[in-house]
């Protein structure tokens, strides 16, 4: 792979708009990615692998909890520095963003909105350190989209709960310490679960020969009669709002995320046009290359003014959950689109491990689909606007 060139694009002088704290945040993350991430992410991907020695330089600088309180290991950073480190970590690849997401936004997250102390204490500062790894199950085979209709389920035992059923599609699943599992109780509630590998009845079997997020692991947690400690039940909110409200926050960072991966594209498209020589002069110099690159540059400003606004709102408290999904939807095809463009550009380049846009337009693939689907985050914004759920 080439030697990692990046220089991030800032057309509207959006750093002007970010505080000192936000610019170390981002600069450290930034540094981190083109020392750790970029000279090993290839091979990583080839092989299908996770690259696990990135996970303590990952907590180093915060991306495992950004902003969860301090008291807790977290980094007590505001929602501006998360969304930051997400684009940063996803300029080197979803994959490892992906990683620091679920850890962040979908382990964390719910221990801490919805845990007890105790369950607080055990669990955050060891999820913050890397020293353990965290899953999130809500997608079952069956119940992708409306994962209301969910099947998984739990039955009192007196002095624990049963655990039976499957989920698929779990990123981080085969090596995560423990899973956070959205199942059902005897009354049809949705209540949230902290499953520990090593629980009898517990697997989690890798899901193989994926053309996209090679570099993170995605697996299956299947339940056979597990024995849930009853102190592992997350008891301050239940239904469906819980994973939800999980998932805002995951959104929130794939809506920062996209524009890295973006970035990254354009960036390597732009150096491309203006080195690589046909018919005597530089391809950039060529009205159709540059009506690509404008647009690219276009597209990414828009959307990191979407994302700093909806990170204000967020700082606020006042960002509504299809505020989130516009803004993730937006920006996951902003930056499929560039992806796809800026592979033309490069022509048969493009397709090789050289250059990472390939992996980038690959991994987009899934980020357009998890978290909600492009059609989903569609129906969010519709049912808002009207006032008439339409899925
Ligand atoms: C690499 C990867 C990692 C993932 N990681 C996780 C994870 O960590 N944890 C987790 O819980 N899940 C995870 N997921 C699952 C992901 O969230 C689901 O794939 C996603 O929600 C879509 O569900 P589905 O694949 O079952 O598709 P379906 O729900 O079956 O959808 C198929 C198609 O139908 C469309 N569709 C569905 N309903 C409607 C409707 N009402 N109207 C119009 N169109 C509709 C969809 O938009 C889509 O195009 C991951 C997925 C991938 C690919």
């Amino acid at each position: 792979m080439k030697p990692d060139q990046f220089q991030a694009p800032d057309y509207y002088n959006l750093d002007e708009l970010l505080t000192d704290e936000h610019k170390m945040v981002r600069d450290a993350t930034r540094e981190f990615v083109k020392r750790e991430v970029s000279p090993i992410i290839e091979e990583a991907a080839q092989k299908a692998e996770f690259p696990k020695q990135l996970i303590k330089g990952l907590a180093e600088i915060g991306a495992f909890g950004p902003y969860i309180p301090e008291e807790y290991g977290g980094a007590g950073l505001d929602q501006i520095s998360y969304g930051l480190i997400m684009q940063e970590i996803e300029r080197g690849d979803s994959g490892i963003r992906s990683t620091a997401s679920v850890q962040s936004s979908l382990v964390m997250y719910p221990i801490f909105k919805y845990g007890t102390e105790e369950q607080k204490k055990k669990y955050l500062p060891k999820l913050a350190t890397g020293e353990m790894i965290g899953c999130f199950g809500l997608t079952e085979p069956d119940y992708g989209s409306n994962p209301g209709g969910m099947v998984s389920n739990f039955k009192d035992k007196g002095d624990h709960y049963l655990l039976n059923g499957a989920k698929m599609w779990i990123s981080n699943a085969p090596f995560a310490d423990i899973a956070i599992v959205w199942a059902k109780n005897e009354e049809g509630r949705i209540h949230g679960l902290i499953v520990e590998r090593g629980m009898e009845g517990f697997s989690t079997p890798e899901t193989h020969n994926k053309w996209s997020l090679r570099a993170s692991a995605t697996g299956e947690l299947i339940f056979d009669n597990v024995k849930v400690p009853k102190e592992n039940l997350m008891p301050n909110k239940s239904g469906l709002g819980a994973p939800l409200g999980c998932l805002d926050s995951a959104r929130y960072g794939i809506a920062w995320g996209a524009i890295g991966a973006a970035m990254d594209c354009y960036d390597t498209a732009l150096r491309y046009a203006k080195e690589r020589i046909q018919f005597d002069k530089p391809i950039g110099s060529k009205q159709l290359q540059q009506k690509k690159l404008a647009e690219m540059i276009t597209e990414i400003t828009k959307a990191q003014l979407m994302a700093w606004r909806l990170g204000v709102l967020r700082n606020e408290g006042k960002a509504t959950s299809a505020q989130i999904s516009m803004a993730k939807r937006n920006n996951v095809e902003m930056a499929i689109k560039i992806a796809r463009e800026a592979r033309q550009i490069l022509g048969g380049m493009g397709i090789t491990g050289e250059y990472s846009i390939m992996r980038h337009m690959m991994n987009l693939e899934s980020v357009i689909t998890y978290e909600g689907t492009h059609d989903i985050h569609l129906l969010i914004t519709g049912m808002d606007i009207t006032g008439i759920p339409a899925f």
